[in-house]
């Protein structure tokens, strides 16, 4: 399943591993690599443009750490933006009232049939009832094809003879409302192409019904043609989810990963085989993990973010020491325009209860630090009393209140060293 993506992508990651920083160079020379994976890979164009252009940008801005591996830093960013392509989970939505109505649409052969019988089952293992309805009237076998499929998952059947698709539907609707069904399924006509005909008739069916969900059933073996197929039930008959069968074959894995960046319709199931069980929910996070050969990304993340903060730790420390007078004057400016500091830190532990800043104390604060000298303000260590009576004068304030400032700075220049307030400040903006 997915090998060819597979092992290009897990090539492309190798590059990354056994140099020691991530490199400008490297990031060009990888990427020039991994699009030649992407498009033989049947990747759509504009995708594999798409993540290119993204996986680069998030890796220039990356900067080299040296406790993570380029080969880590390059394997989160593309997990990511693989993620981003690919989209949620989109459960299958419910109607408030049952039954909840399904129409399953797809070419001839994508595995609708064999798809309806799929659903049924998944939907009766979490308790509901269902019903299988034919509508593929014309082709003869289609209606046993149904039946013997719903005897396999002991789902409800219903199809009378002589009906027309239309009056079919409605008996069926009536059928369940007396029945207590929860979901209806209605397995729907399709031709090998695509034609106007078929389009208009799958239409009027469509409105006649009024589903709840417009599922199209598209094999993924057809690469490209079926995000093309998908495009043009999406424009001509309206889908709310794509079901991509015949993922166990020799898919390449480039239409599921093309299907809800071009279409903008997701993928909410994926058939695995030809038997009943084979299939399931489709979640974007395995399968990216499946076509990046990662067992586990969490332990990966998890490192990464300690890393990151690590190295945020090490620039704040750095600002600690820069920090003067001027930074501080504008720290406090800004925490009195947040409302006060007390009630910011009064959870935080390690930190001195009584530091506080008003408007007036701002007023002052500022008057004394304007009437200090460069030099001053920079290391106010250098203020001794006859400075301090200076300050005083030219401020017009007392030495008691100059004492004041140079203490409540030295005690801001402690906290900075404290973590918890520090990713505070950061959260606030003062840092
Ligand atoms: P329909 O014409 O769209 O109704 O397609 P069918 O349900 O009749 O399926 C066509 C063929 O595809 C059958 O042989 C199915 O067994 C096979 N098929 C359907 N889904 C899958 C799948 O997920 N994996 C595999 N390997 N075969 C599938
Ligand atoms: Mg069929």
């Amino acid at each position: 399943m997915f090998e060819k993506i597979s092992s290009g992508i897990r090539e492309f990651l190798d590059r990354f591993g056994r140099r020691g920083l991530l490199t400008k160079r490297d990031i060009e020379d990888g990427l020039e690599f991994f699009k030649k994976i992407l498009i033989s890979s049947d990747v759509n164009i504009k995708v594999a443009k798409e993540i290119l252009r993204r996986v680069k940008k998030e890796a220039e801005k990356e900067k080299s750490l040296k406790s993570l591996l380029p080969q880590e830093q390059m394997t989160k960013i593309l997990y990511d933006e693989l993620i981003r392509v690919l989209g949620k989970t989109y459960p299958l939505k419910i109607s408030s009232i049952p039954p909840t109505e399904i129409i399953l649409f797809g070419i001839q052969g994508s595995g609708k049939t064999t798809t309806s019988g799929k659903l049924a089952l998944y939907l009766q293992k979490k308790g509901y009832r269902v019903l299988l309805v034919p509508l593929d009237l014309k082709r003869p076998g289609a209606i046993d094809q149904l039946r013997e499929i719903s005897e396999k998952v002991e789902s409800k059947f219903f199809f009378e003879e002589n009906e027309n698709v239309y009056s079919l539907i409605k008996k069926a609707k009536s059928f369940s409302k007396k029945n207590g069904i929860d979901f209806i399924i209605y397995d729907t006509p399709g031709r090998l192409h695509i034609d106007k005909e078929m389009m208009q008739e799958l239409k009027d069916i469509k409105d006649e019904i009024k589903p709840k969900e417009s599922l199209l059933v598209a094999s993924s073996l057809l690469g490209q043609g079926s995000v093309d197929i998908a495009l043009e039930f999406k424009r001509k008959v309206g889908l709310t989810g794509i079901i991509a069968t015949k993922v166990d074959g020799d898919s390449k894995g480039g239409a599921i990963l093309s299907m809800k960046f071009v279409t903008g319709v997701p993928i909410k199931f994926i058939g695995t085989g030809e038997k009943m069980e084979d299939f399931s929910e489709f979640d974007p996070e395995s399968f990216a993990r499946r076509i990046m050969g990662l067992g586990d990304i969490k332990g990966l993340i998890k490192k990464i973010e300690r890393v990151k903060e690590e190295e945020r730790e090490k620039i704040t420390l750095k600002k600690r020491e820069r920090f003067d007078l001027n930074l501080f004057l504008s720290q406090m400016e800004t925490i009195e325009k947040m409302g006060g500091f007390s009630s910011l830190i009064s959870h935080i532990p390690g930190i001195p209860t009584g530091f506080n800043v008003d408007e007036k104390e701002i007023k002052r604060m500022k008057a004394i630090v304007q009437s200090m000298t460069k030099q001053e303000r920079r290391h106010p260590e250098i203020i001794d009393g006859s400075r301090k009576r200076r300050i005083a004068l030219g401020s017009g304030t007392s030495v008691n209140d100059v004492n004041k400032l140079l203490k409540n700075f030295k005690m801001m220049k402690q906290m900075m060293g404290n973590k918890n307030l520090n990713k505070m400040m950061r959260r606030g903006g003062l840092l």
